[in-house]
């Protein structure tokens, strides 16, 4: 079975992005913790959240992703911006323990200007006072494309950072695709290749979710900018490739395309069709 979703709004409460997941044909999604450039969180509702756990059981989906703030930046120079993601990662983290089984999807950061070095000893900083052993998230950190001073734009940079973790055991990778493409790894003509650098590297078994997006951008662009399955220059051949390969076939595989909710159906349709059963 294929585990596919799109990135929904969590304004109207986590029940209902499940349904809504469920009327597009989905059986994971992703969604953010809180205002994407925001930083306030609302308060848990409890309730809500058992009721969307219970949704999730009765039908069959992979685990679903929170994503923390783009505020959030781990290896900022300002301490207060690093004090500001302490803040938002340890509510996040607590108030996923009401979602069991949950992702908590998040971007190394950028280190402006601090060298790449200093960026990933502040991001296992930040890890390592966080993270609690008995917390029942695992927190994925994300593949960049790239730009500007991002960190984690490479194998060896995540690497690095998991390196660094004390409680490896709560510690994941979730992939973008149109990020590893912009950062210069072929998936289109190289996937094999690709994935073994990636398992040499980190690890395939800490693979634990994939974002799907085309690319707007050229291989090694190191641009970000996502686009529709099939509309950019990964294009449908790599993509259908990519999440039928053996190794990361049982994955869930989240959309994070422009457009709504009939856009979303569609993408999902495409690509549940072309998942060889
Ligand atoms: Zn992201």
């Amino acid at each position: 079975m294929l585990y596919i979703g799109c990135h929904l709004s969590s304004s109207k409460g986590y029940k209902h992005m499940g349904q809504e997941a469920l009327s597009i044909g989905a059986n994971t999604f992703q969604f953010f913790t809180r205002n994407p450039r925001g930083s306030k969180a609302k308060k848990m509702d409890i309730q809500d959240a058992q009721a969307l756990v219970d949704l999730t059981r009765q039908h069959g989906f992979a685990p679903i992703i929170a994503h923390a703030p783009y505020t959030l930046n781990p290896c900022a120079a300002d301490p207060q911006v690093r004090e500001f993601a302490h803040l938002v990662m340890g509510e996040d983290l607590a108030n996923l323990d009401y979602l069991p089984g949950v992702l908590y999807n998040v971007h190394p950061g950028n280190h402006v200007g601090q060298g790449v070095e200093t960026g990933i000893q502040l991001v296992a900083e930040l890890l390592n006072t966080s993270l609690r052993p008995q917390q029942h998230t695992l927190v994925l950190l994300e593949t960049m494309s790239g730009k500007g001073t991002e960190v984690g734009s490479s194998f060896e940079e995540i690497a690095a950072i998991l390196d660094r973790v004390e409680l490896q055991d709560k510690m994941g990778v979730c992939l973008d695709t149109c990020h590893i493409y912009a950062a210069g790894y072929d998936i289109v003509n190289d996937l094999e290749d690709v994935l073994e650098s990636f398992d040499k590297t980190i690890g395939l078994s800490r693979l634990k979710a994939v974002h799907l997006n085309d690319s707007l951008n050229p291989l090694a662009s190191r641009k970000d900018r996502h686009t529709n399955i099939g509309q950019g220059t990964i294009g449908l051949e790599a993509m259908v490739n990519f999440i039928n390969h053996p190794r990361l076939r049982h994955l869930p595989f989240c959309l994070e395309t422009p457009g709504d909710l009939t856009v979303y159906a569609e993408e999902i349709r495409l690509l549940k069709d072309a998942f060889q059963a």
